[in-house]
């Protein structure tokens, strides 16, 4: 069972863990109308940083702005209650969860709720299980698709996408799988449940368009930015299930899965079974971030201070 943080931040104000709490008639309870965001920090040579903390948080916005949510709070105030929510709980390498929802204010799908907000953090290490990073995953194709589009928007990162989630990582679970890959509702490729894919031919990166149901992943963009500044070819397209079988490395990327290798898909060996070599070479380039070996010529490790 997960150990509670104690501070919480929550409309405003940092609060004890077990006052952070909802009526049972808040409207996201209901109708899934909530956005949120996960970021991880790092503890690096100078401190603790929050990987790409305004990015998230503008992607948190953006999402926001899909579904017309109000914010009363600035981006600024949202990327402060983050650090504030990490030192007091004192932590180093964790998650954070910032989230936006409709609150308690009527019952009515198109009804004025007032917009809740709160921002956890908690201690986490590898989102897929100890040793996945090392080892990789075992991975299924879901029986179920991703939403087609003018369904519901993939590109807003909202609670109700998260049914989806739940369906193809309860799915794979439950078939002993570590964790599931949806295709979209063409048929091609999607994405994993809470992940990004890439895929590995003769030595270039391929990964999904956004035009294929998925989530414009933040870990998804780090890694092909690494990529193209080593001068690794990093191709977006369209990619038809049968190319899980037959590429030469597979790996799976976000937030809380960092770079998780895939080793089999449905029962097939993903190249020889084992982690490649440009998998690891990402895993190095983006895991060099955080202990000063990559350069982070973006500003992309913002100190908690
Ligand atoms: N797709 C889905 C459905 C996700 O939930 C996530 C995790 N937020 C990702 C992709 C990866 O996105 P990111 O790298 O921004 O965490």
């Amino acid at each position: 069972t997960m150990q509670y943080p104690d501070w919480i931040w929550h409309n405003g104000r940092i609060k004890p863990w077990a006052e952070a709490t909802t009526h049972v008639m808040s409207h996201a309870l209901h109708y899934g109308s909530s956005v949120f965001e996960g970021i991880r920090s790092y503890e690096t040579p100078n401190g603790p940083a929050i990987f790409r903390l305004t990015d998230h948080n503008r992607r948190l916005f953006a999402s926001a702005k899909i579904y017309e949510m109000a914010m009363p709070y600035s981006l600024e105030q949202i990327n402060a209650a983050c650090r504030e929510v990490i030192k007091a709980n004192g932590l180093t390498r964790a998650y954070l969860r910032p989230l936006a929802y409709r609150g308690l204010g009527g019952f009515g799908l198109s009804a004025e709720t007032p917009t809740d907000v709160a921002v956890a953090a908690w201690k986490m290490g590898a989102y897929l299980g100890d040793g996945v990073l090392e080892e990789g995953i075992d991975a299924c194709v879901s029986s179920w698709q991703r939403f087609a589009p003018n369904t519901i928007p993939a590109g807003a990162k909202a609670g109700g996408n998260y049914l989806s989630g739940q369906l193809v990582a309860r799915e794979a679970r439950r078939l002993g799988f570590g964790e599931g890959i949806a295709l979209a509702s063409t048929g091609l490729l999607s994405e994993g449940a809470g992940e990004n894919l890439f895929l590995v031919f003769d030595g270039a990166l391929h990964t999904t368009p956004v035009s294929a149901a998925l989530l414009n992943g933040i870990t998804r963009n780090t890694l092909m930015t690494l990529a193209r500044d080593a001068g690794i070819p990093v191709i977006e397209r369209d990619i038809p299930r049968e190319y899980l079988y037959l590429c030469d490395e597979l790996f799976m990327c976000g937030t809380a899965a960092e770079i998780t290798p895939i080793r089999s898909v449905d029962g097939r060996p993903v190249g020889t079974g084992k982690p490649g070599p440009l998998t690891r070479r990402m895993q190095e380039l983006f895991f060099g971030l955080f202990d000063g070996r990559t350069p982070d010529r973006y500003g992309w490790l913002e100190y908690v201070g």
